[in-house]
């Protein structure tokens, strides 16, 4: 019941918005026009900067790519042949223009998309205002005057040269934008998108190609203010550079952050309060204050502060929980596991006692400091080995050798036979090294379930195109299926469809050697695992351990909880002053007098 008024509600909106070339007048078509073209572009902006954390000021520009790309190649006479072709319809005016745009985003991207803090915003302006002055000046393009005599976009003949007509064509884009948006989000490639911001060492240490994903989203973000500006100059039928300049710009991030960075229909709410408060701002502000200028910008500014102190997630997530109070949702909504999904194939694992890594004459400095000296460890399939010592003793930095975090000064490391010095996070966790972080990276708003399976990334295969059209779904559910089955095998079976910021800490770190795991590997480093985690916990832990270890599976965990390691592990190196000061059964550990002394003595 609750359920079909929902959803009748959400039908009156859809067949209120598509009615209204027929019940409002031009005033408010117009109005809708400017708003739909306004979040498409917020569109892009919501995936790039609110969901992916890269913010750019310069998306103006590439509408303007999209605007003067088509204005110029149907209303320039004697093109080249090469490109003649494409003048005689919007329709490849379009395709030229997505070319373009992509030829032009992918250069800007890989210039600028490696910059990290705020030197990526200061690039995304640098070039914003480039492309804006080559509008202005270039004499092709018509200079500050622009290029009018735009046709009407046509399909078989009919001519959307009406505001009312042209209209669902926008809205046609957006909500298709918005669409496929939504479906990319929801899938394998989404949970490497939404990792970006504050994930990417856990999200490349699952083999996620983070610069690949940022560059993904960068052309998305493009193609829509392209598409957007595309549409805009077959509207006005001309063009000037005005709106393409980087204050623009600014407007668009606005609409983004102010609606809700982190949600598509947040754009359509951003944009829609910023172009309505803008319309009423400049005809009453001037009268107010008594003299002209574009006092709306400072509303804005004052605005922009308030929804970042106030409401940093935007007015979408408000206003959504208002409408899911009145109109509450069924779990319907929750993920499913699909019981029938197709297993995902599994490695083959090595031998019990083959070696599966060894680190030799590891050398690790910082500056004068020898953070490891030396240093030789080896781990064998189907072997618990204890990495130990006192607070910076360099365990943790000999981890980040081994897991190819860090590099070594000196030495070599070999995994599965392979030398992965040098090689990057991906290729060794394709080699099948998995691993938890001492202090856990999780993604609190995401499930615990899409948490697990961004484990399982390298697991799947489906890219941008299939998860946007939806034709990723049997995969999906596999990989669903598996995270399911990891997180049931841990113990956390109860809390898949919980927010993994809501588990407690030892939870969390249980719920990283799920994630781990849906990785499929065959060694598993674990940094102090145990940490946090209840004596029942604890010991459930162990009984998991050993059970993976039963399997196969080669396991180095550095460890502080000494009754946890002693009872559990076969080998225990010990380290001191970043060398290795023993190494033996734990019985052996336990009585050597070095040890004692450098460590145990003080803690047992
Ligand atoms: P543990 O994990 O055993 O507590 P660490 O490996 O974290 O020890 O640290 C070993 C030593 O190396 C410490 O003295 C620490 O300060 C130093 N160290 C670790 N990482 C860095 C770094 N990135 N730069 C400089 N010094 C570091
Ligand atoms: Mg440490």
């Amino acid at each position: 019941m609750k359920l079909t008024l929902r959803l009748a509600v959400q039908t009156i909106a859809l067949l209120l918005l598509l009615s209204t070339p027929f019940i409002a007048s031009e005033y408010y078509v117009t109005l809708l026009n400017y708003i739909g073209l306004y979040a498409l572009v917020a569109l892009g902006l919501v995936l790039l900067t609110g969901i992916g954390g890269l913010t750019s000021f310069g998306q103006a520009a590439f509408v303007g790519l999209g605007a003067y790309t088509t204005a110029y190649l149907t209303t320039a006479t004697g093109l080249p042949s090469w490109i003649s072709w494409a003048s005689g319809s919007a329709w490849t005016t379009l395709i030229v223009a997505w070319a373009v745009t992509s030829a032009v985003a992918f250069v800007l991207g890989s210039l600028t998309l490696r910059l990290s803090g705020h030197f990526l915003p200061l690039g995304t302006i640098a070039w914003g205002l480039s492309l804006y002055y080559l509008f202005g000046t270039s004499e092709a393009l018509g200079g500050h005057t622009g290029l009018t005599g735009i046709p009407a976009i046509s399909i078989a003949g009919f001519n959307f040269d009406k505001s009312n007509s042209i209209f669902y064509l926008i809205w046609l884009f957006l909500l298709s934008g918005i669409w496929t948006t939504a479906n990319l989000l929801d899938s394998r490639e989404g949970r490497a998108i939404r990792a970006l911001k504050g994930g990417m060492v856990m999200a490349s240490s699952m083999g996620v190609n983070t610069s690949r994903s940022r560059m993904v989203i960068f052309l998305l973000a493009a193609l829509m203010a392209c598409t957007s500006g595309w549409l805009y100059a077959h509207m006005q039928r001309f063009v000037n550079p005005t709106p393409f300049g980087l204050h623009i710009g600014i407007e668009y991030l606005f609409m983004a952050v102010i609606g809700g960075s982190g949600y598509v229909w947040g754009a359509i709410v951003g944009a829609a309060l910023i172009t309505i408060l803008k319309q009423q701002l400049q005809t009453t502000l001037p009268s107010l204050i008594g003299s002209e200028g574009n006092f709306e910008v400072i509303v804005f500014g004052v605005l922009m502060i308030i929804v970042l102190q106030k409401a940093r997630d935007g007015l979408f997530p408000a206003l959504a929980t208002l409408f899911n109070k009145v109109f509450p949702k069924t779990n319907s909504q929750e993920k499913s596991i699909d019981a029938n999904a197709a297993q995902l194939a599994h490695r083959e694992m090595p031998k019990a006692g083959d070696v599966i890594l060894n680190a030799t004459n590891v050398t690790r400095k910082f500056g004068g400091l020898v953070a490891n000296n030396n240093m030789n460890l080896q781990v064998k399939a189907a072997e618990i080995l204890a990495l130990i010592g006192p607070n910076g003793a360099g365990k943790s930095t000999m981890f980040n050798q081994v897991s190819g975090v860090d590099t070594p000064t000196s030495g070599e490391v070999v995994f599965m036979g392979q030398s992965i010095i040098g090689k990057s996070q991906e290729a060794i966790a394709k080699l099948g090294m998995s691993r938890t972080f001492q202090h856990v990276k999780i993604m609190p708003k995401l499930s615990v379930l899409e948490n697990a399976a961004i484990g399982a990334h390298l697991r799947g295969k489906k890219g941008v195109v299939a998860s946007a059209w939806r034709l990723d779904r049997a995969e999906e559910a596999s990989l669903l299926a598996e995270a399911a089955h990891q997180l049931q095998r841990v113990g956390l079976g109860d809390y898949l469809h919980a927010e993994a910021g809501s588990l407690a800490l030892g939870q969390q770190r249980i719920l990283e050697i799920a994630r781990a795991l849906c990785a499929d590997p065959c060694l598993l480093l674990l940094d102090e695992p145990a940490a946090g985690l209840r004596l029942k916990e604890k010991q459930l832990l162990a009984e998991l351990l050993i059970k993976l270890r039963g399997e196969g599976m080669g396991i180095l965990l550095v460890e502080h909880d000494m009754d946890f390691v002693m009872g559990l592990v076969d080998r225990v190196v010990v380290m001191e002053f970043g060398q290795k000061i023993a190494e033996g059964l734990p019985q052996e550990i336990q009585e050597n007098p070095a040890v004692l002394e450098a460590y145990l003595g003080g803690v047992a």
